[in-house]
């Protein structure tokens, strides 16, 4: 999978992607991170890729002619790529959208600054603008970032079995129930005896309703997309919760 980072600030990226599951994945090729300096594409002597605002206001706007040219020379290989802006009246990162990404072959990332980007390079060359929540950052870098982060954990082979995917907040809709380990007493709590028996069914009985409690006391709003097998239902019954899913799924379900 390859990235293509569209940035005024390149050397942002320096240290997220020398560190952990992200740079084993560079270095056994899972991924390529190429990084464009917007600058290096300005069309005058100074290096202007920002300038005032038409119709006035504050601050300054991203020209659309040196990110249009930095993203020629990053499909400049033949693959156009998917091209992402990130911005934050895109739409909301969510796991879903995360798992679609990873199966793509190349992704194009457009950091914004300032104000923004000109809204004629949005229209010609960008597919999809995607914020990572409802506040503003000083640039799209660290989004950038979050997105290559969350996407590369989803490929193929990244994660070993230490950090599988598999059972993650989100991965089917519920989020993750608490986890423990070593010492088996931390300042007066004990770690829950179920989990220290090695019975398996109920280890996993547990943290079911563990993550069920935990998205109800949180998060209720999410079970209106959880399916329930009709085991778990049952367990779910035994346990007093399930009609308390019901309720949360009738209050949030429009
Ligand atoms: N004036 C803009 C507005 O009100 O929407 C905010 C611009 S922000 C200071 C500069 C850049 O940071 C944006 O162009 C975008 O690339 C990035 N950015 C800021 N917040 C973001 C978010 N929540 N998600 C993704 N990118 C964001």
């Amino acid at each position: 999978m390859q990235f293509d980072i569209l940035t005024i600030f390149p050397d942002l990226f320096a240290s997220p992607l020398q560190e952990g599951i992200i740079r084993r994945a560079l270095q056994a090729g899972q991924i390529a991170v190429n990084l464009h300096n917007i600058r290096d594409f300005a069309q005058d002597k100074h290096s202007m890729t920002d300038d005032r605002p038409f119709g006035g206001g504050e601050g300054m706007v991203m020209k659309p002619e040196p990110i249009a040219a930095c993203c020629k020379a990053a499909q400049a290989d033949g693959s156009s790529g998917t091209v992402i802006l990130l911005s934050p009246r895109g739409k909301q990162l969510d796991q879903n959208r995360v798992e679609q990404l990873a199966g793509l072959k190349k992704i194009i990332l457009v950091c914004g600054r300032y104000e923004g980007v000109d809204e004629r390079f949005c229209r010609h060359y960008v597919d999809e603008e995607i914020s990572i929540g409802d506040y503003i950052l000083t640039g799209g870098e660290l989004a950038a970032m979050v997105i290559v982060d969350s996407v590369t954990r989803m490929l193929p082979g990244v994660l070993g079995c230490a950090d599988s995917a598999t059972n993650d907040t989100f991965s089917r809709g519920l989020l993750k129930h608490g986890q423990y380990t070593r010492p088996r007493e931390f300042e007066g709590l004990e770690v829950p005896e179920v989990l220290l028996g090695g019975d398996h069914g109920k280890i996993s009985t547990y943290r079911f309703l563990e993550s069920v409690r935990e998205t109800l006391k949180r998060r209720p709003q999410l079970f209106v997309a959880v399916e329930f097998s009709a085991a778990e239902i049952q367990i779910l019954k035994k346990a007093g919760l399930y009609q308390d899913i019901q309720t949360a799924v009738t209050v949030y379900a429009n």
